[in-house]
This record gives structure tokens, sequence and C-alpha cells, in this order.
């Protein structure tokens, strides 16, 4: 098993009297990619904050390979990169000038922060546009060159504080590429949503938290275990279905629920094998199936199921 890398232990912060982080554990191992789930409002961007040494906690502690992150431990701190919600990049400076002033606040100088400057354009696939201005960017440049600015210094573990938000389709993948490809390289990272779509494809492991507090700290698969249906079988009859059909079929093996209207059925079941079955059981009951569809449960259903709220209420 790989190594702890960072180990996040009951941290906590209010602003006033609300408490926006409440004694939130969990652990990164090296080169692990962990998702951080919640809705609007959650405590992520605090949570991460405190990780970076960005903002003092109130209580707990941040270890990054056992050393205590607080807010003027540098050497801790240059282990991690950190992109925020917020772009912080100069307009009116080219994008090398604006990779060359972070890589010099990094104490990065000459032919070593000229390669960084390269290498990091290459990997958010913008070298084509070193001499632009951002200015002249969309949204979801923007962001790869605000990504490319947290990577000069070669952390060990980059934080990524809801990367997607304002980026089109296109720039998504983009960045969806890069943090493969960092993933590839061995880093870490740390990656906050509230898109479960988007942060399932990535990461390792998925960390929940709702009002300050982790709910779930899992690997997608074992969150997927926890949900009552694992997949849906849609079926459209020839007849509408009645009240006994919707009765004998709520009682079939692997079947947890069924709504009918009309020729619709939709079936939700404990496990996708459960379908070819079910399609059978139907048919063996004399009647036409017109057309049939299976679909996994999406896990943005367990946001639902742990707290009975839909994740982006
Ligand atoms: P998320 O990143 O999950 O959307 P935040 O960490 O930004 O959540 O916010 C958690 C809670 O703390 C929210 O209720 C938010 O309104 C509150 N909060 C965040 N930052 C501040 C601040 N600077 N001052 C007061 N309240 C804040």
């Amino acid at each position: 098993m790989a190594a702890v890398l960072l180990s996040v232990n009951q941290l906590s912060k209010s602003y006033g009297a609300r408490k926006a982080v409440d004694g939130v554990s969990f652990q990164v191992q090296q080169g692990q990619t962990v998702g951080l789930i919640g809705p609007n409002g959650a405590g992520k961007s605090t949570t991460v904050s405190m990780i970076c040494g960005l903002l003092r906690s109130d209580s707990g502690s941040v270890l990054l390979n056992g050393a205590p992150v607080t807010q003027g431990a540098s050497a801790a701190k240059r282990l991690i990169g950190y992109v925020p919600q917020d772009l912080a990049l100069y307009d009116d400076l080219s994008s090398l000038e604006n990779l060359k002033l972070f890589g010099a606040l990094y104490g990065l100088k000459g032919a070593q922060l000229k390669q960084r400057c390269e290498q990091v354009l290459a990997l958010v696939n913008l070298s084509d546009r070193a001499g632009d201005n951002p200015s002249t960017f969309s949204g979801g440049m923007k962001r790869r060159l605000n990504i490319a600015a947290a990577l000069l210094h070669e952390p060990q573990l980059l934080i990524l504080d809801e990367p997607t938000v304002g980026v089109d389709p296109q720039s998504r993948n983009a960045i969806f590429d890069t943090l493969e490809a960092l993933q590839a390289q061995g880093c870490a990272l740390i990656y906050t949503s509230h898109y479960m779509e988007e942060v399932e494809r990535l990461a390792d492991h998925l960390v929940i938290i709702d009002h300050g507090k982790v709910l779930a700290d899992e690997t997608p698969a074992a969150l997927y275990q926890r949900l009552p249906a694992q997949a849906a079988l849609q079926v459209e009859l020839a007849t509408a279905a009645g009240a006994e059909l919707v009765a004998a079929l709520s009682a079939l093996d692997g079947v947890r629920s069924v709504q009918a209207s009309g020729q619709q059925l939709s079936i939700a079941l404990a496990d996708a094998a459960q379908a070819a079955p079910v399609l059978v059981w139907l048919a063996g009951q004399g009647l036409t199936l017109l057309h049939f569809a299976t679909a996994k449960t999406s896990l943005e259903n367990i946001f639902l199921n742990l707290t009975g709220r839909s994740l982006r209420d």
C-alpha cells in the first residue's frame, strides 16, 4: 500500500457562529486522487484552504509526509500546488510572463524557470499560446493556465477547487486530460466538486461532506455497493401495466421498486445482472415488450441516500 502523503485530522473552522468545517478527517495516499464532494456551502473551500495553510483552523491538524502544515511552514507548503476557484492571473502579461512571475515567487530562476514554464505549458496544452495574454482566453484556458502556475514547483499534491466551474465541455475534457497526465506522473490530487460524475471519472477515493462533516469516505465501487438500487430497467409494454403486474414484479428477487405509468415501467434493481431474469419473467407473462433499456444508477444518488437531499438542490 502507498504511504500516507496527507493526513487531515479533526479539522474545524467557524466563521462567527457558523461552523463551516466540523471535525473533518481523511487521508490522501501518495499518488492517490481524492474527490471532495458536497453541495455549495458544504465546507469544501474552507477545508482545502486550511490544508494549504492559507486559512488558520480553529482546531485539528494537517500533516504532510508527517510534518504539520501551518501558516508559516513553507517546506511543507512547497509540496502542495493549489488551484483556487478565483482565477489569479494578470491580464496585461502574457501566459509565459504570468508563469515566470509565479515561478519566481517559488524561487525558480534562470534556465530552470524557463524549462519548468515550457513543461507546464505543454502539460496543459497551451504551448502555442505562450505569448498571448489570458484576457484573450476562454474560461477553460484561463483555468488551465492557473493549473500550470500551480505546478511550476513540482508539487507532490495538487489541490483543485471546483476546477470546471464556468468551463465549456471541450476545455473540461482538456482539464481532465491534464489531470490524467499528472496522475500518470504519480502526482496526488484533491479535487473538490459538486458534480459527482466528473469526480468519479478521476478519483480513487471519494470524501463526501455536508454541513462541514464527512458523511462517507470510500472508493466509488464501495459507494455503489451502498446504493439500494444499482441499476434501473426501463420497459415499454404494448399494453398498460396493471396493479397486479406491478405487485408481482415488485415481489421478484432483486427488484427494489417498480413505478408504472401507462405502458412504461421503471424497475429499480439491486444489481444490473437482475435485468435479464426480470425481462424473461415479463415475457413469460405473455406480455409484448416494445422497448427496454438498462442504466447503471448514478452515484449522484448516494448523496440523496445519505442526506435525503439532492447534491444540487
Ligand atoms: P463550499 O466550498 O463547499 O461551497 P465553503 O467552504 O465555501 O463551502 O463554505 C462553507 C460555509 O462557510 C458556508 O456556509 C459559507 O457561507 C461559509 N463561509 C465561507 N467563507 C466564509 C467567510 N469568509 N466568511 C463567513 N462565512 C463564510
